[in-house]
């Protein structure tokens, strides 16, 4: 349940808490409903975004107060009178839309609009785990965030910040797969030996190293695109070492979400005198969730003929899914972070 905003970092119990309350499995469906069995919650760091006063508007509508989170999901059908879905039925909560409880009696018409089927892990065998994270909204951010706002060119360097998370292994070994020289942050040593082990060219820890020292041997050429998931110091640095006519996908700017003080950038004039291209994008706008079917088409292929790794932390337990969050936000996750609650 999300109680109301916090200040910086969410606070487990008063921002946000576990409740219970019943529903019952054998009460007669109205026309278009179902019930499902959630077993896959997706945690990620827009819900932060979410956690905010109503009035203020951004991209993805704010959390009610007391109510159930939602976020993406993977569930199974119990029981159905709607004719998109029957028992047995793998469904999928869009991005925003699953609700994070252990069962849901889901109404006919949000139904239609946040639940869709998705069988395919009964076919490729692949986790469940994996439709909520590299083969989900994660993954097609990766997928869409650097070839169409990247537009990259085989040769050039791509920096990817926040480089072992869900989305930041992919972005780094498309890059790879598309001939860039790729150079990763993280905020670990086993993190840093983790982008080695996916073949990026070169790594770093941003905490203990210095971000200056590290872009200017890593990236001799300098940096032809940046993959932002950070803001803050981080992008202060890449401006410094950013090439003429680069291009800077700012998907994310983490460091941002839980501080009252805002990092000013400083040296912001790069934009105008290296003639840069900031992208903002968002996943889930039109022209890109577009590419959904294509992306998960090729990404399944890429993850059964193993050219593509992943890493998962996989917390055990609704009531563990607070503390999943906060982990995502505060970087104790090591790759994409979900809650397992139940099993098929
Ligand atoms: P990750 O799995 O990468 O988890 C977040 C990671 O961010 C942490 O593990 C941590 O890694 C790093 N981090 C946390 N706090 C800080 C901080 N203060 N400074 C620097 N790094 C920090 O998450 P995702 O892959 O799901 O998301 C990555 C980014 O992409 C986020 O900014 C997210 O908002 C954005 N995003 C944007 C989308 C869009 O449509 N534009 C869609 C999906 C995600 P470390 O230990 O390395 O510091």
């Amino acid at each position: 349940i999300y109680v109301k905003p916090p200040k910086e970092y969410p606070i487990i119990g008063e921002t946000m808490k576990i409740a219970k309350s019943t529903i019952d499995l054998d009460c007669a469906l109205s026309q278009g409903d179902i019930i499902i069995k959630n077993l896959v919650l997706s945690v990620d760091p827009y819900m932060r975004g979410r956690m905010r006063d109503p009035s203020i508007e951004s991209y993805a509508p704010a959390f009610e107060f007391n109510s159930v989170m939602t976020g993406d999901t993977m569930s199974v059908v119990i029981k159905s009178n709607n004719p998109k879905f029957k028992q047995g039925d793998l469904v999928y909560g869009k991005t925003g839309l699953g609700y994070f409880e252990e069962y849901s009696h889901v109404k006919g018409a949000y139904a239609d609009i946040g639940y869709v089927v998705r069988n395919d892990p009964k076919t490729t065998g692949l986790p469940l785990t994996y439709y909520v994270g590299v083969l989900g909204m994660p993954g097609l951010t990766a997928y869409v965030g650097l070839q169409k706002y990247g537009k990259p060119k085989k040769g050039e360097t791509l920096y990817v910040s926040a480089a072992s998370g869900a989305v930041g292994q992919i972005v780094g070994q498309i890059g790879k797969a598309l001939g860039l020289h790729v150079v990763g942050s993280a905020g670990s040593d086993e993190k840093v030996a983790y982008l080695k082990e996916l073949g990026f060219d070169g790594a770093f820890n941003y905490k203990t190293q210095s971000i200056d020292e590290k872009l200017k041997e890593l990236c001799p050429k300098g940096i032809d695109i940046y993959y932002e998931s950070v803001g803050g110091e981080m992008l202060e640095h890449v401006l410094n070492h950013a090439n003429n006519f680069g291009r800077i996908v700012v998907c994310g700017m983490i460091s941002q979400y839980n501080t009252s003080n805002p990092y000013p950038i400083r040296n912001i004039i790069y934009v105008l005198t290296k003639r840069l291209t900031m992208s903002g994008f968002i996943v889930m706008d039109k022209e890109n969730i577009a590419y959904e079917e294509e992306f998960m088409r090729t990404c399944t292929q890429w993850l059964l003929e193993g050219k593509i790794k992943y890493r998962e932390t996989v917390a055990e337990g609704i009531e563990n899914t607070p503390q999943a969050l906060l982990d995502v936000l505060k970087g104790k996750n090591f790759g994409k972070q979900v809650v397992k609650i139940a099993d098929l």
